[in-house]
């Protein structure tokens, strides 16, 4: 019991199928380390409801039931509504609400038989790139207590990180999954936009946000992500597609040293422009080298409008939020403030004190762009500039089979070191963001570390629907090295 914290999911579902542990043992033995942890992962634990999980599971084993995610504990980020936890966004709004429904991926996964262990921080609503702007402080980076998770899903990231979860889920709506992925050292995938539900994800930019997984290599990512994909009458940008066993796909035997001969990787020649850290570059161009070892065949290409998805993307998302947030009033959920005169100064005073300041930054940014004489200007160019930044990736696609490139410029930037410049923090973004402008499906697995040790992240972007290709494409890199083995120092 004492290494199963270290153990990847097969190893878990093994453990758990012969018995050498219960779904209770394992659930409180990452219970005590949730309890011991000094990284402010988690903002609600309460093990008696993850406990009361676990021997539910634990009922079902005994009845022979061997659904793969039974018995598996996990950490859902706190976007997602859960009854019995809190549901906080990361927000002083939410600090106290507890939701009277769960979210569609929440019931997949307890219908699987995961095991709850908590909700992890996460920045307000978000918004954000290093869990800094989260009402429940600020989480640490367990490579380096100095730096940034990166964000929002930087709780999930971490936890997965210093083995508090052995897989956790995220959401993505420019680069959350795939950024804290890359700064913690962990494997995290965001599937094509409409794949996973988002009935029951706090909404921060309906036509970016995205459910995605986290884990410690791409086959817990791929078993994860299995159990949340699916159709869901309840979303209505939820896209009709035939479930997949993306697990399967990456058990399949391979014959022969080269499994990737035959891919065509494409390399933006505007993911490595002078923007890009050197100590970034030489573990992505090393793992470029190791994938072309393995068949891979690396091919320029250009997206030639990536300097935009910034412009485009911080118009779209804070309008989307502007509108999304409205519901937020003291009358219908979370905070209400205690003193106020009529209605308007209720509203307004909820509002000032419900809200962070980078939440308030995006309402105001949001409801310019949206107003009357700006929209034309601001919001509609926007939204032209997203149907070229997804044309650049067609064209692409025509020549490539999947795109890579690194994911985050530099390496986890310590804690406090940009909060006074939100500019720095956007700017960040720009390898995360066309893909998520274009709805497209991305991972980020280790492939090495920069400045200070901190992880480096590999970025690779598929076409539409992809995922399985995603997936393979890292399993494969992660069979022949063993960057997503290494640990950071408790
Ligand atoms: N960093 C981006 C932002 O602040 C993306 C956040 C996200 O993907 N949720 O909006």
């Amino acid at each position: 019991m004492s290494v199963a914290h270290q153990l990847g999911l097969a190893e878990l579902r093994a453990g758990l199928d012969s018995g050498s542990f219960s779904a209770e043992e394992l659930a409180r033995h990452f219970l005590e380390r949730i309890a011991a942890d000094r990284l402010n992962a988690f903002i609600d634990v309460r093990p008696e409801l993850t406990l009361a999980q676990a021997r539910a599971a634990d009922a079902r084993l005994a009845a022979k039931d061997r659904t793969p995610l039974l018995g598996i504990p996990l950490a859902h980020k706190d976007i997602f509504v859960t009854r019995g936890w809190r549901s906080t966004a990361g927000s002083r709004m939410l600090s106290d609400y507890v939701s009277p429904f769960d979210a569609t991926v929440v019931t997949r996964l307890e219908a699987a038989g995961a095991v709850c262990l908590g909700k992890t921080n996460c920045d307000e609503f978000a918004m954000g790139s290093s869990t800094e702007n989260s009402y429940f402080g600020p989480v640490l980076n367990p490579w380096d207590k100095a730096a940034i998770p990166g964000g929002s899903s930087g709780g999930s990231a971490a936890a997965v990180a210093a083995a508090l979860a052995p897989i956790a889920t995220g959401t993505d709506t420019g680069g959350s999954v795939r950024q804290p992925a890359a700064m913690c050292g962990i494997t995290g995938i965001k599937p094509t936009y409409g794949r996973v539900s988002r009935y029951g994800m706090i909404a921060f930019a309906s036509s970016l946000d995205q459910g995605g997984a986290f884990g410690r290599s791409a086959r817990d990512c791929a078993q994860l992500l299995g159990a949340m994909t699916g159709f869901d009458e309840r979303d209505s940008t939820s896209l009709e597609r035939a479930p997949e066993d993306f697990a399967a796909v990456l058990d399949a035997p391979v014959s022969g040293s080269q499994p990737l001969r035959g891919l065509r990787i494409g390399i933006p020649a505007e993911f490595f422009g002078p923007g890009l850290a050197a100590d970034v570059r030489a573990p992505i161009e090393a793992a470029l080298g190791a994938l072309e070892a393995l068949g891979a065949e690396c091919v320029p290409v250009s997206l030639p409008k990536t300097e935009l998805a910034i412009p485009a993307y911080y118009v779209i998302a804070p309008a989307e939020a502007s509108s999304n947030l409205s519901r937020f009033d003291g009358v219908r959920y979370g905070h209400r403030a205690a003193d106020y005169g009529d209605l308007t100064d209720m509203y307004q005073r909820t509002r000032a004190e419900g809200f962070g300041a980078e939440v308030k930054r995006r309402i105001l940014i949001g409801t310019y762009v949206l107003s009357h004489g700006y929209y034309d200007a601001y919001y509609l160019q926007a939204q032209k500039l997203r149907r070229l930044i997804a044309e650049d990736f067609r064209a692409a696609f025509g020549k490539v089979d999947i795109i890579a490139g690194p994911v985050s410029p530099t390496v986890a930037w310590n804690i406090g070191e940009r909060t006074d410049d939100p500019v720095q923090n956007y700017l960040a973004d720009i390898f995360t963001l066309p893909a998520s402008l274009a709805g497209l499906p991305g991972i980020s697995l280790p492939v090495g570390f920069g400045a200070l040790g901190r992880p480096v992240g590999l970025q690779l972007i598929g076409n539409y629907f992809a995922e399985a290709r995603l997936l393979e494409v890292a399993h494969r890199f992660q069979q022949g090295s063993d960057w997503h083995l290494r640990r950071p120092g408790e």
